[in-house]
């Protein structure tokens, strides 16, 4: 094939897409637009850096499938590249009854999904693993891991352009034209013009914006900026966490709780909540974008969120105001923590699409319109899976 194909966005998972177009496809050509001056400055770098395997996920969903399949791709491409990472599992904590009954269907959608190793651990093998986490039940996922995400995007970008293909920082796509007749698409940025033959849009917190910027029609969803703030523990405290230690998540959301991560090059990171931002790229509380806030307020998906889970939002804004309700969310799984062994740490902000009818969206979006295809949501598992999320769109999508 010798096609030319864009993509916007260099994040991991636009990154992903050229790697793998480049992979199955050598003569095509491949130019990867990106609006700041380096790889994964959002989303790919403000995450937990875990590698996630598929627990959750309803089985037979998108997500499922390519969570699994995508842990292993991109440990073997850690190894392959050196890039440090650790596969050295975690654990899921129930804390009361009700909880007990939420980790047991997990486990069995784990199993559903193809999860091996899963194991419900015994008060002795939880004390020699984490001796400082309270359960009523907990399961190991042994699959699981953490690894450096930005040395994977710096991987990816370096083949990408040994193989040829254009990276072109500092060039935000703010507009493109379809040639209807020919089937090609124009890709405007303040540099240059540049003709393709597919345009793939992974565009993270903007990609509803670049939808609708390229196809001149309304999203299907609506992006709602969630920001996730952590803490760490100090140095002294870093005893109280020995892997990963997860809360078992509200099914009602896509977001995991406050947990506990050993993060891959040293100190343990506590978060994040699930704060509703007011600019999209705001990793700052008091950062705010009257047209990123007024893009949400004014729609009806959105409000009718707000509705129905006013409980949840102020929860996590608490934790956001509050470091004492901050504190709470940690202590239910290792009460031994205080106050003083917590910094402040980074922040994230998840871009989740969100319904119509108000609903979160829990599987991965990606939609196809003439010459250009959208990926439309890529929350978590979105970088631990975005090998498998690329491949996918290349075999599906790239012809
Ligand atoms: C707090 C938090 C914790 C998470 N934890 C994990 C985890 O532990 N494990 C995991 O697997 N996943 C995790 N995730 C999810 C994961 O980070 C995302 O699924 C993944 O990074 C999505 O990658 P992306 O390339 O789609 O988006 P992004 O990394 O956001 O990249 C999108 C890119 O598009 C660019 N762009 C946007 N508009 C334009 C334009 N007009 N022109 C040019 N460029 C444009 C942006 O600048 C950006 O670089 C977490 C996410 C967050 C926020």
């Amino acid at each position: 094939m010798k096609k030319r194909i864009g993509i916007i966005g260099a994040g991991i998972l636009g990154l992903a897409v050229a790697y793998r177009v480049q992979e199955r496809y050598p003569c095509a050509k491949v130019w990867v637009f990106e609006k700041e001056g380096g790889p994964g400055r959002h989303q790919s770098s403000h995450n937990s850096g875990v590698l996630h395997c598929g627990l959750y996920y309803q089985p037979g969903s998108l997500k499922a499938r390519l969570a699994v399949e995508g842990i292993r791709s991109m440990i073997d491409f850690c190894r392959q590249h050196e890039i440090p990472h650790e596969v050295c599992g975690k654990v899921v904590v129930a804390s009361d009854a009700r909880e007990r009954q939420f980790l047991e269907n997990l486990a069995r959608r784990g199993a559903a999904n193809g999860l091996k190793g899963l194991k419900f651990l015994g008060t002795s093998e939880l004390k020699n693993r984490e001796p400082f986490v309270r359960a009523s039940s907990s399961l190991l996922v042994p699959e699981e891991g953490i690894v450096d995400y930005l040395a994977v995007m710096d991987s990816l970008a370096g083949i990408i352009q040994y193989k040829g293909g254009h990276l072109q920082y500092n060039s935000p796509v703010r507009a493109v034209k379809s040639h209807h007749g020919s089937g090609t698409v124009v890709v405007e940025t303040p540099q240059r013009e540049t003709e393709v033959d597919l345009l793939v849009c992974c565009a993270g917190l903007h990609a509803d914006r670049l939808y609708r910027a390229c196809t001149s029609e309304m999203p299907p969803l609506k992006i709602v900026p969630f920001r996730g703030e952590y803490r760490m523990l100090r140095q002294e405290a870093e005893r109280l966490v020995n892997h990963l230690v997860y809360p078992v998540p509200d099914p009602a959301y896509p977001f995991l709780g406050v947990h506990f991560t050993r993060l891959v090059h040293g100190g343990r990171e506590v978060g994040p909540n699930a704060v509703l931002a007011f600019k999209r790229e705001g990793y700052h509380g008091s950062d705010f974008s009257l047209s990123d806030t007024l893009d949400s307020v004014t729609y009806k998906g959105f409000l009718r969120f707000l509705v129905r889970n006013f409980r949840f939002t102020a929860g996590e804004f608490s934790s956001s105001f509050s470091d004492r309700a901050f504190l709470v969310k940690a202590q239910k799984m290792i009460p031994d923590i205080t106050q003083d062994q917590l910094v402040s740490g980074t922040a994230g902000v998840r871009a989740q699409a969100v319904a119509p009818d108000g609903t979160l969206v829990m599987d991965f979006s990606i939609i196809r319109h003439d010459s250009q295809i959208h990926v439309l949501n890529a929350p978590s598992p979105g970088a631990t899976a975005s090998l498998a999320i690329a491949g996918h769109i290349v075999k599906e999508y790239v012809h």
